[in-house]
């Protein structure tokens, strides 16, 4: 059935420009080709689409990708045919005149992926044809689809059965990021899958940092946080279409090119946000949870909850479209009562008894996640029945450690206070009391005349908050959600108020470092600090100008990761082009020379900007103009004879005439150099002119002619 003569790393590498399979992706892609189905189970960015896309490459016939997403489909065959590879869509939105066109290339088996919406194969004749194709594959990403069991049923997925019952001789693969073992099991039961091979990869995305914030003075924190991603793209997600609405507003006031998404906008608009949010024109999105199933952009580098989510498969799914390419992003979740109340009530109107509990229970998972006092990340990967034997180090938790000291004193005030109003006030009227804050809420019932009043005015407002919240998650405090979050007392409180009990509280010190900390990383606005970063920045620069000539999204171009790679390498011909992850032969020839010319012009550029040798090059350059040797500055000064050659070499690339060239170099090492420097294409890069001498010629002196022979190429050029 396949004819296959190369092996898939062949392949990885000539189309995709891949050099290292990631997850579980080899051992997939060989149980396809070997022609048996799969059940694939990783997290998003986890690279599933390669688990079908290369095999596709492989085999003979066509592989039909079925997937639910007209905006997913559009980009994935955007970026397949990028690479060179014949991929085509066929859903709603396609005119009549293109669709024949695909289906006339269809016949002429001139496509190797077609995608397709479950919703088109039914209807087309497609279902009944497939055998007419020579189909070797059929991808059914999103797979969670199929059942009930998953957060996204979609009918039509169910009638997918058809094929294996039609066609029980091609191969099924099956794809989702639900890692639940019901859904799991639903996908194998409903496609009819024989002797289905299931690949599970571990969910984690350590490349994600997970920080809860409480809810108080959110839009100033997300300023501060988004202040740190200039130009870069991030999701805001919020419970209410409302929300999404007044958090742009407020952030395209504050100067953020902000958008918001929800169902309530036309379909139209809708779009229109999706698209420019892909290709980079809106930068923000304030979404509710509609947003975001569709988008497969790898380079979302943060994602807020403005609210607390229903649940942590919603939430990991969410937080998820952050980092898709590895790089490190920032996920924040804001977490307050106000939030916790509101899902309440929502769960309260459901009906069904069953339902409503395990929502409850849900819920209460959810809020275990915010208040953790342990690493975050292990809370959260428990829940998806996984265990991460390390602490993460990239949590909030992780890198302040609580450190626990007594606060039975401080508890016991709280719980007085909460005695003393008959139970009928919330934390905001509490901490007023404690705080001694004769505001109105307090004057009205005569909360001021009761003998808490003032006691904790010496902790502040926000201290008390956490506070009374570590005493809530301790369960000597109840919270009533029910009743507009009144606290109450129970039977752990009167231990604490009869001295029975000693209570453990995360201490001031840690609250205070922590607060510190965060507000320290809000600060940190520049990401791209060193020259690399700046290369890169010009190279998403071209990246975006050559998408948008060509009409497609920018990351179908080169991936940030790409991209990051090649500011570092800074290849200087093809073949070390060809080296950089993510570059395969097609875009090599299409974008290669664009993308080499960006970076041999950075590089000339920074060769001769002028920085500032400080003071202690002038020390160096002093003893120079002695004529004392390398070896004998070094020694005066207790530097390594490597910092004394880096101190001249950047006086020389400065001040051309303050350094003897040949005194580091003899002229006819000079000449040698210049003429491997055509037999090596003007490479500017050391290692291959050392190789080409055989090491017969030292770095140091490379370096000084290398500097020499650019400046007189250069003088040549302006003359
Ligand atoms: P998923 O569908 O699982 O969310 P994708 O298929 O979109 O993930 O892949 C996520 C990112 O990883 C993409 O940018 C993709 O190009 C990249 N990728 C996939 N496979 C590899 C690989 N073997 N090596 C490096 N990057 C890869
Ligand atoms: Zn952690």
């Amino acid at each position: 059935m396949t004819e296959i003569n190369k092996s898939p790393e062949f392949y990885h590498q000539k189309n995709f420009g891949y050099k290292t399979f990631k997850n579980t992706q080899k051992e997939i892609i060989e149980n396809v080709l070997a022609g048996n189905d799969s059940v694939v189970l990783m997290p998003t960015g986890g690279g599933k689409s390669m688990c079908f896309q290369l095999p596709a490459c492989m085999m003979n016939g066509l592989t039909i990708v079925i997937s639910p997403l007209i905006s997913l489909m559009k980009d994935q065959v955007e970026a397949l045919k990028t690479n060179g590879i014949e991929a085509e869509f066929l859903n709603s939105s396609l005119s009549a005149e293109a669709e024949m066109q695909i289906n006339q290339k269809l016949s002429q088996n001139k496509i190797k992926l077609l995608y397709i919406s479950p919703e088109r194969l039914f209807s087309s004749k497609l279902i009944d044809q497939l055998h007419l194709y020579n189909v070797s594959l059929i991808a059914i990403d999103e797979a969670h689809c199929i059942t009930g069991w998953g957060h996204d049923f979609r009918p039509e997925y169910s009638q997918l059965n058809v094929l294996k019952q039609n066609y029980p001789n091609i191969p099924v693969i099956a794809l989702t990021a639900t890692a639940d073992r019901a859904v799991r099991e639903d996908i194998v039961e409903v496609l009819g899958l024989k002797n289905a091979s299931t690949f599970i990869s571990s969910f984690d995305r350590p490349n994600l940092s997970l920080t809860v914030l409480p809810a108080q003075q959110r839009l100033k924190k997300i300023i501060e946080i988004i202040s740190k991603y200039p130009d870069q793209s991030g999701i805001i997600y919020c419970s209410s279409r409302k929300q999404t609405e007044t958090v742009a507003t407020k952030l395209n006031e504050a100067g953020f090119d902000t958008a918001c998404y929800h169902a309530g906008l036309d379909q139209l608009v809708r779009n229109k946000v999706q698209e420019d949010f892909i290709n980079g024109q809106v930068k923000i999105i304030c979404a509710t949870l509609a947003f975001g199933m569709g988008i497969d952009k790898s380079d979302v580098r943060f994602v807020l909850h403005y609210n607390l989510p229903k649940n942590l498969e919603g939430y990991y799914q969410e937080i998820g479209r952050a980092g898709r390419d590895g790089l490190p992003a920032e996920t924040v979740l804001f977490y307050g009562y106000g939030d916790v109340a509101t899902q309440m009530y929502f769960i309260d109107q459901i009906s069904d008894l069953h339902y409503r509990k395990i929502q409850e229970d849900k819920l209460r998972r959810i809020q275990e996640y915010a208040e953790a006092q342990i690493c975050r990340r292990k809370v959260l990967l428990a829940y998806f029945s996984e265990h991460a034997p390390n602490d993460c180090g990239n949590c909030d938790v992780c890198q302040n450690p609580p450190k626990y000291a007594v606060g039975t004193t401080e508890a016991k005030m709280a719980l007085s206070a909460i005695a003393r109003t008959n139970e009928d006030a919330g934390m905001t009227t509490i901490i007023d009391i404690l705080r001694g804050n004769a505001v109105a809420g307090v004057i009205e019932h005569g909360f001021d005349k009761i003998k808490t009043f003032g006691v904790g005015r010496n902790i502040s407002a926000s201290n008390w908050a956490m506070y009374l919240q570590q005493f809530i998650q301790q369960g000597i405090i109840e919270i009533d959600y029910r009743h507009r979050n009144k606290l109450k007392l129970n039977a752990a409180s009167v231990k604490v108020l009869t001295g029975q009990f000693e209570v453990q509280l995360v201490s001031f010190e840690t609250i205070k470092k922590r607060n510190e900390a965060l507000k320290q990383k809000r600060k940190e606005k520049v990401l791209f600090t060193d020259p690399d970063d700046e290369l890169f920045e010009k190279l998403r620069i071209l990246r975006k100008t050559l998408a948008e000539k060509a009409g497609k999204p920018p990351f179908t171009v080169f991936s940030d990761v790409t991209l990051k790679q090649m500011a570092e390498a800074k290849p200087t011909n093809i073949l070390s082009l060809l080296d950089v992850s993510g570059v395969g032969e097609h875009k090599a020839k299409i974008y290669g020379e664009v993308f080499l010319n960006e970076i041999a012009a950075f590089q000339l550029k920074r060769n001769k900007k002028p920085s500032k040798p400080g003071d202690t090059h002038q020390v160096t350059l002093a003893l120079y103009r002695q004529n004392k040797p390398v070896s004998e500055i070094a020694k005066e000064r207790q530097l390594s004879e490597g910092t004394i050659y880096s101190h001249l070499l950047d006086i020389f690339t400065n001040e051309h005439e303050a350094i003897d060239v040949f005194s580091f170099v003899s002229p006819s090492e000079m000449e040698k150099i210049r003429e491997a420097r055509i037999t090596l294409q003007q490479t500017v890069q050391l290692k291959p002119y050392y190789e080409f001498f055989n090491g017969e010629i030292d770095y140091n002196k490379l370096r000084f002619a290398l500097v020499y022979l650019d400046r007189e190429k250069q003088e040549t050029i302006t003359i």
